[in-house]
């Protein structure tokens, strides 16, 4: 039995959008009979008390999950060893670069933008020790390939560029996506379920998989909500938070409602809607979500609609 996830970021109140993406997570895992487990990211930008309220509002619309909530701030050792492992093979190297220095040396010819175009990847041992001097050391993979292709649900076979991404820090901190995969390998993760926003980090993260041993993970890259300004939704829109939700009236039942609906899916429980969850039937557009009573009260008072 394979396993599928929900992992948040404790930086702040989840909004409908991430409740959306959780909903859909529990609903591709328990439709295909495997576990869901709530892994809680906080390597990074983690708020106090943030953690708490998330997995409150998650409980809150119903969801329920595996086993015990695990954190990332627990696992260190692990991401340890999987760069140590890295490191043996010669498949690390030092990189002093700033994002200024990336930018302003641009990628080579046929790269991808953004791509890092390789400046620390042949230092000497001496040039090396005279960049330590000078600024912490970030540790990058030397990649072996340009691209990677995973398969996704909803995108089909998707392939993405690899490049010599970062897998720690230079402030020791294991990058993002070392720890994703490190953390999806030892949990036994075959089933990765996230905003689509995530899709083009998907292939660095399969071969990094792959690199380490791992199964690679099936993917579902899913539709993100974006507020009436076509913008990822965020807590300013108003009213996209159960908190905020709360004060107008609208408990958690109702809200899941309106996530469920979006979804063109059964709105009275979970269990009815995951009784005829079909991934191929899901909505493949973003979800616009205008149902803020502020907004609708400030369109009506707007001079060309009176
Ligand atoms: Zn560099």
């Amino acid at each position: 039995m394979g396993a599928g996830r929900f992992a948040p970021s404790p930086s702040g109140e989840l909004h409908l959008g991430n409740l959306r993406t959780a909903i859909l997570a529990w609903l591709f895992a328990r439709s295909t009979q495997r576990e869901f487990l709530m892994r809680v990211e906080d390597l990074d930008r983690a708020r106090a008390g943030a953690e708490e309220l998330q997995l409150a509002d998650l409980r809150a619309i119903g969801l329920d999950w595996d086993g015990p909530t695990v954190r990332q701030s627990d696992r260190m050792p692990l991401y340890s060893e999987a760069i140590d492992d890295l490191r043996s093979r010669n498949l690390l190297f030092e990189c002093y670069c700033t994002r200024r220095d990336i930018a302003e040396a641009g990628s080579a010819p046929h790269a991808a933008p953004g791509t890092y175009p390789g400046t620390c990847r042949d230092l000497t041992e001496s040039e090396r020790e005279a960049k330590r001097t000078m600024r912490p050391a970030a540790l990058r993979l030397r990649s072996e390939t340009t691209d990677f292709t995973v398969t996704d649900v909803l995108h089909g076979q998707f392939t993405g560029v690899v490049d010599d991404f970062v897998v720690l820090r230079n402030d020791g901190v294991p990058a993002y996506n070392l720890a994703v995969v490190v953390d999806d390998g030892a949990q036994g993760i075959d089933q990765v379920v996230r905003g689509d926003d995530l899709l083009s980090s998907a292939p660095r993260q399969a071969y990094l998989a792959e690199l380490l041993g791992y199964t690679v993970p099936g993917y579902a890259h899913v539709p993100l909500a974006l507020n009436a300004e076509g913008k990822r939704l965020a807590k300013r829109d108003g009213s996209v938070t159960l908190g905020q939700l709360a004060e107008h009236g609208v408990g958690p039942e109702e809200a899941r409602s309106m996530m469920l609906c979006s979804l063109d899916l059964p709105t009275t429980s979970l269990d009815a809607a995951l009784a005829v969850f079909d991934p191929t039937l899901l909505p493949t557009e973003p979800w616009v979500f205008t149902t803020d009573p502020g907004e609708k009260r400030r369109m009506r008072l707007a001079p060309e609609n009176r």
